[in-house]
């Protein structure tokens, strides 16, 4: 089941009450997308499929062209969404670490309309990483003004610093007040650093603090008087028993992606080394070796067990159905 942001929110204010979150995985293919899916399923869990900008420009989407990957990207997602076998998934498209001179362009495109059809984002956010505090602000109070203009309905998520250590309370308190008090509601996640880094770490994270997050989600709930939690990037060097405890702590949404392309790109290379021989044209099962099926099938194998896995970690496992039951029907979620 495809949300609206309106559901999005409901289903992230029942996270932060609950203390569960939901796996937000950047998916960069439709095979990645369905394995998403399959899993999110198996755990009754909630999950958020999200796009950055070079998964909208790339060839699977876009195809160089990042408006037009939006458009795809979210329509495919709402198509296997809404399709009979994840109807009872809460399923959340997520606009993650958008930036430069498009970055309004695709973003409206997010909350107003990505097709003739109405369809919108679930949740948007941009990345800020090359933005000062107050440009940061101004992006963000323009998105909800662009909201209002449209009469369309915004769930945002805030970030700051995300790989620059630990953001201080005074800078979230100057960011968060600032959206706050010219558009109220709008916050629904806020991704403050907390000592983790994009990508791979080999000494871990040492700055890594639950204490800080329980901090940064404490400010965030005074200053928007709403149950909110932290979105946390860099979640690759993490082990589960440091996830577990940040979840504990105030987070709602983990993203992930390096590892998860490691899983995949490990399962592909595994499945090529092992099937040289079968994928001569000469081989008896050449054309079933060959096929996309044929590795997507060994891909999932491994795969949809690593996500699983994660969902159980973050404790979003039986949420799902239950979610699906209460807030609405298939057709309550198309805007
Ligand atoms: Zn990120």
């Amino acid at each position: 089941m495809y949300l609206s942001p309106e559901q999005s929110r409901q289903l992230l204010e029942q996270a932060a009450r609950e203390h569960f979150a939901v796996l937000a995985v950047n998916a960069d293919s439709p095979a990645a997308i369905v394995d998403c899916l399959e899993a999110a399923k198996a755990v009754d869990a909630p999950v958020i499929i999200e796009s950055s900008l070079w998964q909208l420009s790339s060839h699977s989407f876009g195809n160089g062209d990042a408006l037009l990957g939006i458009e795809r990207f979210a329509a495919i997602v709402e198509l296997y969404a809404n399709s009979g076998p994840y109807i009872d998934v809460p399923v959340l498209y997520h606009t993650d670490h958008i930036k430069g001179p498009q970055t309004v362009d695709i973003l409206s495109k997010g909350i107003c309309a990505v097709n003739a059809q109405g369809l919108t984002a679930s949740t948007i956010s941009l990345d800020s990483s090359e933005l000062s505090a107050d440009e940061n602000i101004a992006l963000i109070n323009e998105l909800c003004s662009i909201a209002k203009n449209n009469n369309a309905s915004l769930t945002l998520e805030m970030e700051a610093g995300v790989d620059d250590g630990l953001t201080s309370l005074d800078e979230a308190r100057y960011l968060l007040e600032a959206v706050e008090e010219n558009n109220p509601g709008y916050l629904a996640l806020w991704a403050p650093g907390v000592g983790t880094r994009h990508g791979f770490s080999a000494e871990g994270f040492p700055e890594f603090s639950t204490e800080h997050i329980s901090r940064q989600q404490a400010l965030a709930a005074e200053i928007t008087g709403r149950d909110i939690g932290l979105a946390l990037h860099g979640s690759s060097g993490l082990s589960d028993e440091q996830l577990s405890d940040a979840v504990d702590a105030g987070v709602t949404k983990v993203n992930w992606s390096t590892d998860s392309l490691a899983a995949r790109s490990a399962a592909a290379l595994s499945y090529y080394d092992m099937n040289r021989e079968k994928l001569q044209r000469t081989h008896t099962d050449f054309k079933n070796t060959a096929m996309d099926n044929g590795l997507q099938t060994a891909v999932s194998e491994s795969y949809i067990d690593r996500v699983k896995n994660r969902m159980l970690v973050l404790k979003g496992n039986g949420k799902g159905q239950a979610f699906c039951n209460t807030h609405g029907t298939n057709a309550d979620c198309l805007n």
